[in-house]
């Protein structure tokens, strides 16, 4: 029996039900119930919030965030072996567990749940940044989440908390930073995973602001960090060429450098130019 509830240990529950990892699938499990717990925790109190799993597998985490006292958790499942395992979570949790077996990728779920919100996830690392970047660029901010608790590779980990000057600064640090407050809360190693992958991995927490840092419309900002960013060692006025024809003007309006390379400037600058090459 495990620490946290009445069901079978993991290893049972996947020898049981055939449940042999998929690769294509992303299928890195959780076994240590602790672990899930922990990871649950990291979220926050759940005991009045819905949470959103995406890839709940075999269930350990589905355990850790019920077992935390999360009033509902609604799971989304692709792989259709795994529903059995997860179908006797929910009869240990009457009324608390939905399961939905679909590709997180292609399903709405807003109708499914109800404020307060908090996503929770062991992403599949194949869907996982594709996914970050949708509950982050919602149509309106404050989105319907208020936190999101992800694991993710610790290379993408690092990227999303990156401060401007690091080598791992980018969009993906100025799209999670410009509206939340982003930290990584745990590290594991490889082999706290079933099969273990070849990284390290990092659960990254990310809490939303009320509203953004800086004044920036969301397109216009998307637009002048990629063009920055894909050759970042460029300077500016080189990177940003095309953008206007006036840029050098609009970089300097923004109280930027024309010479400053992109992995300098802090969110403030971004926006800044953001605006004057809207303006
Ligand atoms: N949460 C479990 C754990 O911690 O042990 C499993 C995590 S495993 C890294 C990722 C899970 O996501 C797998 O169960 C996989 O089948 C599922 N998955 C992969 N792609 C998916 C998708 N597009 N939509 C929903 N689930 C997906």
């Amino acid at each position: 029996m495990s620490g946290i509830d009445t069901l079978p240990p993991l290893r049972d529950v996947i020898a049981a039900h055939g449940l042999s990892a998929r690769k294509a699938l992303g299928q890195n499990f959780l076994l240590d119930l602790n672990l899930t717990a922990k990871i649950a925790r990291a979220a926050g109190d759940l005991t009045s919030c819905d949470v959103l799993e995406v890839g709940p597998g075999p269930g350990g985490l589905t355990r850790g965030l019920l077992a935390e006292g999360a009033r509902r958790v609604l799971a989304i499942e692709k792989d259709a072996r795994c529903l059995p395992a997860l179908a006797e979570i929910a009869e240990t949790y009457p009324g608390r567990l939905a399961v939905i077996n679909a590709d997180a990728l292609g399903l709405d779920v807003s109708a499914h749940l109800a404020p307060p919100i908090k996503v929770v996830s062991n992403l599949p690392y194949n869907v996982g940044t594709e996914l970050l970047v949708r509950w982050l660029t919602p149509p309106a901010w404050p989105p319907v989440w208020q936190s999101l608790t992800l694991m993710f590779q610790r290379e993408v980990a690092d990227r999303i908390v990156a401060q401007p000057g690091s080598k791992a600064y980018g969009r993906l640090a100025i799209l999670a930073q410009w509206r939340t407050t982003a930290r990584i809360a745990l590290t594991l190693p490889p082999e706290a995973f079933t099969p273990p992958p070849k990284v390290h991995s990092a659960v990254v927490h990310l809490t939303a602001l009320p509203a953004p840092r800086y004044p920036a419309d969301p397109a216009v900002l998307e637009r002048v960090v990629a063009k920055a960013f894909q050759q970042r060692r460029k300077m500016l006025r080189a990177a940003l060429k095309g953008l206007a024809p006036d840029i050098e003007d609009r970089i300097l309006a923004a109280g930027l450098t024309p010479t400053d390379r992109a992995e300098q400037i802090p969110i403030e600058g971004f926006c800044a130019l953001a605006r004057a090459v809207a303006g």
